[in-house]
């Protein structure tokens, strides 16, 4: 069998053609109607001239569109850029100029900006259709062959066009689907998670395709609206991040409702605060995996594993086939290991790791060292192998000299009895050069609680230098699209 993304649902559709494969709405597709309609579009961008090798941009929200054009770009052979839901049309433009698209597919409520955007980039712009002659398979490809580009979502930067080949994601598919979280045939995944990110896409939508079991999923994500998907479809695997589970459990509290069958939850892209997982499983009875990764890695690198184990609070080991180490953040050219039990950089490699930056070498020779990708995240990992992660090292606070890893800081807040959601970031300080700042979100059946009094209850639980001199108090947290709260607008904020 050719080593093609697309040939996950082809390779489902052949051996489970009538079982449900996505829920979207009132709309239930089986396996031969989705991928008889990805193969009918494919055969259409054919048409329009699309070749191996082109790049087609998507401008989709979550649906069955989106799987459709997905898997239709993939088998016409072509590269897909899904470019990021959220931004205006320049953004969108930008990233349509650098990714080189040849056309643009689009829908729903972002059909206006990718009409101004690929106008601005001078490309076409097409809508999904499924009608007409299809193709008999999918195109052939090799599978060191770019499969998809996704842009870093920018919260540290200027966006970088990750490749990602079909050998990348086909393994971190199968890798997700059967020695991660064992998805059966038979189960009903919710994922909520945005399909243009590396994490919706590749554990949501090709991991739940790649073990023939149904996604169903949802625009736009509401604890409420989730807990009710989760009664009313069966939901045996609930897919999300952090804030997610923090709105599941604040719905939990307001609706006695519990899906009956949740067998498993799996949790990334953020950090998870113990107190929050506890919550969540004592509300939910079902268990969570922690995973680790980033776009440049499938995503996921680490796992919690039911082979190796489960331990909250950290992300895991390594997931099959692919090796982290901890290196000196300070050597930049070569990999320095250091022991089991010291603070350093991740390092991974393996079948997950991108094929570089699309036209920036530069990034890419700063990313990619010894054949190591290097995360810019700070992690240890305990003498049983589990590794945690400290922080991103961009984040790291440094205090009067001594260092503050915020995530340790968010932990102890976590447990404050009024605090709901917290983050905490540095702040320019004369004195110190930065100081450490918790911005907090209270339950909404706190009682009154002020800054004095958070403040010295953390600093009964931390030392001098790490425990928070400011508070603020906010009514919820800059999040960006994947639930991940956006430290540099926090930084602005809290200043
Ligand atoms: P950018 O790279 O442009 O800043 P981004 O944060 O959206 O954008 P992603 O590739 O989506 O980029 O996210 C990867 C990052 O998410 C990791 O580098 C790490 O900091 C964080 N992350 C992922 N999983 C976890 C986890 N389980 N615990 C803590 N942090 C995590």
């Amino acid at each position: 069998m050719q080593l093609n993304v697309s040939a996950i649902l082809d390779d489902s559709a052949r051996r489970h053609p009538d079982r449900l494969a996505i829920v979207a709405g009132d709309l239930r597709l089986g396996y031969r109607e989705l991928r008889d309609d990805a193969l009918a579009f494919a055969a259409e961008l054919r048409s329009r001239g699309v070749r191996h090798g082109d790049r087609v941009a998507l401008m989709l929200p979550n649906g069955v569109d989106f799987a459709r054009a997905y898997y239709a770009v993939l088998a016409a052979g072509a590269t897909v850029v899904p470019v990021h839901g959220l931004l205006v049309a320049e953004e969108a433009a930008f990233v349509l100029r650098h990714s080189g698209a040849v056309a643009v597919v689009c829908g729903g409520a972002l059909r206006s900006v990718a009409g101004i955007a690929a106008a601005d980039a001078g490309i076409k712009v097409l809508d999904v259709v499924t009608g007409g002659g299809r193709l008999d398979r999918p195109e052939p490809t090799e599978a060191g062959d770019i499969a998809a580009i996704l842009y870093t979502s920018g919260t540290t930067g200027r966006p970088k066009g990750a490749q990602l080949t079909h050998l990348n994601l086909v393994m971190n598919a199968t890798v997700m689907a059967r020695d991660l979280i064992g998805l059966m045939p038979d189960d009903m995944v919710l994922g909520c998670l945005p399909l243009f990110h590396s994490y919706g896409q590749s554990c949501a939508l090709n991991a739940t395709l790649r073990a023939g079991a149904a996604l169903v999923l949802a625009p736009r994500f509401t604890g409420p609206g989730a807990l009710d998907l989760m009664v009313t479809e069966g939901i045996t695997v609930f897919m999300g991040v952090p804030t997610m589970f923090h709105a599941l459990n604040e719905a939990a509290a307001a609706d006695p409702r519990r899906p009956a069958g949740l067998r498993v939850a799996v949790s990334g892209g953020a950090a998870l605060p113990v107190a929050l997982l506890e919550r969540f499983e004592a509300a939910y009875d079902t268990v969570i995996l922690e995973g680790y990764g980033l776009t440049e890695t499938s995503p996921a690198a680490t796992f919690n594993q039911h082979s190796t184990g489960r331990r909250p609070g950290t992300v895991g080991h390594p997931v099959w086939g692919v090796e982290v180490g901890i290196a000196d953040v300070h050597v930049r050219d070569r990999v320095v290991p250091l022991p089991d039990g010291e603070v350093g950089e991740i390092v991974i490699r393996g079948h997950n790791v991108f094929d570089g930056y699309l036209d920036d070498p530069q990034a890419t020779a700063e990313a990619v060292v010894d054949g190591w990708f290097r995360s810019g995240d700070l992690g240890v990992r305990d003498a049983d192998g589990f590794l945690s992660i400290v922080d991103r090292s961009k984040d790291l606070i440094i205090r009067g000299g001594f260092n503050v890893y915020p995530r340790e800081v968010e932990e102890v807040l976590a447990r404050h009895p009024s605090i709901a959601e917290v983050s905490v970031v540095g702040i320019p300080d004369d004195v110190k050069g930065e100081e450490v700042c918790a911005a907090v979100v209270l339950r909404d059946d706190a009682p009154y609680t002020s800054s004095e009094d958070i403040v010295k209850w953390s600093r009964e639980r931390l030392a001098k230098h790490k425990y928070p001199r400011k508070v603020r108090f906010l009514t919820a947290l800059p999040l960006g699209p994947t639930g991940k709260v956006l430290k540099r607008e926090l930084r602005e904020v809290c200043t």
